[in-house]
C-alpha cells in the first residue's frame, strides 16, 4: 500500500463486462479511452478481452497503438483524428478508423499502401458533435464506396452517438434513432454494406434495447458506475475503483478555529481534524470543498473548508480512536461507510465519469483480482 493510491478491482471489471455482454446479446465493444476512464488502459484491456469484450474502443490512434504495442491483436475501433494525422502504421496494424468526412477519407486513402484500411463511418444524428451531417452523407457515402471499389479500404461499420440516452423519455432518443436508420438506408443505397451498426453507449445498452443494433459501445458501466443514476434498472454493476490514502495527521482544534484557505469553515465546537494527503492535483474536485465526505474507521467524515492542491481536512468529531496512519477511503464501492464515486459527483456538481477519470496526479495504481494482482 502506498500513501495515496487508486485500487482497481479487475474482478469487478470482468464481472461488469460479462453482465453487459449477457444483457446486450450483441457484439460488445468495451470503451477503454482516457486510460480506461482512469482505471489503467492495459490491465483493463486484458481483463475486458478475457471477460468477453469482442472489441476495444479508444478515442485516439495513440491509445490504439498502445494496445497493439502491448500485444493486443483483437479488433479495435478509434474515433477522433485531426487533419494531418499519421495513418500508415495504424492501417497496417488493422486498427479500425472512423471517418467523419470526405477530407478524412482522402487522407486515409493517401496513407494506404499494401494492406487495405478498415474504416467505419460516423454520422451525426442530432448531437452536433462528431460525424457527418445529413447534408454531407451523400458525398461521404459515395467517396466511401469509391474507395472500397478501388481497394483502398473496407467499410466495416456505420455508427452514431446518443446525446440523451440517460434520459429514456427524452424525445431526442427516438429522433436520433430515426435519423440513424435513414443514414443506414442511405449508405446501403450508395452500395455500402457495413457489417457493424452501432448507436448505444452504456445507458442505451441498459435502457433502450431497440438501440442495440448489432453492437454496443459500453464505457462507464464496464467500470461499475451507473450511466443513469436517477433511473432504477437493477443492473448488477460493481464499482471497480477505490481511492484511498493514509491519514497524514490528526489534531485537536478548538471552537472558533477555522480550517484551510479562506477560513471558509469555522468549528462550532471543539473537534478533531485529520489531514488527508490528496488534493485537487490528484483529482479531488475543488468544487467539492465543504461538501465531500470520506470514510475513516468505517464512518463517513465531512471534508471541512477548501480542498487544497495536495491535501484536504476532514472532521473526525470526538472520535478518540482515529490515529495518523489510519486508512482513509475517499470513494469506492458502496459499503463500510464508504462514499461512492456517485456521491462524490453529486457533492461536487459533476458526473461519476469525471470523478474516476480525473483521479490521478500523484496517486499510484494497484490492481486486485484478475491475473494482474
Ligand atoms: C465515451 C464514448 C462511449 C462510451 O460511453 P459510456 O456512456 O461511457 O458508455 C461510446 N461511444 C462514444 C463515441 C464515446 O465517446
Amino acid at each position: 500500500m502506498s500513501r495515496a493510491e487508486i485500487v482497481v478491482d479487475l474482478d469487478a471489471i470482468a464481472h461488469n463486462v460479462g453482465v453487459l455482454k449477457e444483457l446486450a446479446g450483441v457484439t460488445m465493444m468495451t470503451v477503454v479511452k482516457a486510460d480506461a476512464y482512469g482505471h489503467g488502459l492495459l490491465p483493463v484491456a486484458r481483463t475486458a478481452r478475457a471477460a468477453g469484450a469482442d472489441w476495444l474502443a479508444t478515442t485516439t490512434l495513440d491509445e490504439a497503438r498502445a494496445l497493439r504495442a502491448a500485444g493486443d491483436t483483437g479488433p479495435i475501433l478509434t474515433w477522433l483524428t485531426v487533419p494531418g494525422e499519421r495513418y500508415d502504421d495504424v492501417i497496417r496494424e488493422g486498427i479500425d478508423l472512423t471517418a467523419y468526412s470526405v477530407a478524412e477519407l482522402d487522407e486515409i486513402a493517401a496513407a494506404v499502401t499494401d494492406v487495405p484500411a478498415r474504416v467505419q463511418l460516423k454520422v451525426d444524428t442530432g448531437m452536433s458533435r462528431g460525424g457527418a451531417s445529413r447534408a454531407d452523407w451523400e458525398a461521404l457515402f459515395a467517396r466511401a464506396r469509391a474507395g472500397e471499389v478501388a481497394g483502398d479500404w473496407a467499410i466495416t461499420g456505420i455508427w452514431s452517438h446518443l446525446a440523451c440516452a440517460d434520459e429514456p423519455d427524452h424525445p431526442a432518443n427516438d429522433a436520433q434513432q430515426a435519423v440513424f436508420d435513414d443514414a443506414i438506408a442511405a449508405a446501403e443505397a450508395a452500395g455500402l454494406d457495413p457489417e457493424l451498426r452501432h448507436l448505444a453507449n452504456s445507458a442505451a445498452t441498459i435502457l433502450r434495447p431497440q438501440a442495440r443494433y448489432n453492437a454496443v459501445r459500453t464505457g462507464i458501466a464496464s467500470y461499475g458506475l451507473d450511466p443513469a443514476p436517477s433511473i432504477e434498472h437493477g443492473t448488477d454493476l460493481r464499482p471497480a475503483m477505490t481511492v484511498r490514502a493514509d491519514l497524514a495527521m490528526v489534531k485537536q482544534i478548538a471552537a472558533g478555529d477555522s480550517v484551510s484557505y479562506g477560513y471558509t469553515w469555522t468549528a462550532p465546537s471543539a473537534t478533531k481534524v485529520g489531514v488527508v494527503p490528496v488534493g485537487y492535483a490528484d483529482g479531488v474536485p475543488r468544487t467539492g470543498s465543504g461538501r465531500l465526505e470520506v470514510a475513516v474507521g468505517g464512518r463517513r467524515r465531512p471534508v471541512r473548508g477548501i480542498v487544497c492542491m495536495d491535501q484536504v481536512v476532514v472532521d473526525l468529531g470526538e472520535d478518540a480512536e482515529v490515529r495518523a496512519g489510519d486508512d482513509v477511503v475517499l470513494f469506492g464501492p458502496p459499503g463500510e461507510g464508504r462514499p461512492t464515486a456517485q456521491d462524490w459527483a453529486e457533492a461536487s456538481g459533476t458526473i461519476n465519469y469525471e470523478i474516476v477519470t480525473r483521479a490521478g496526479g500523484r496517486l499510484t495504481r494497484r490492481y486486485i483480482g484478475g491475473s494482474e494482482a
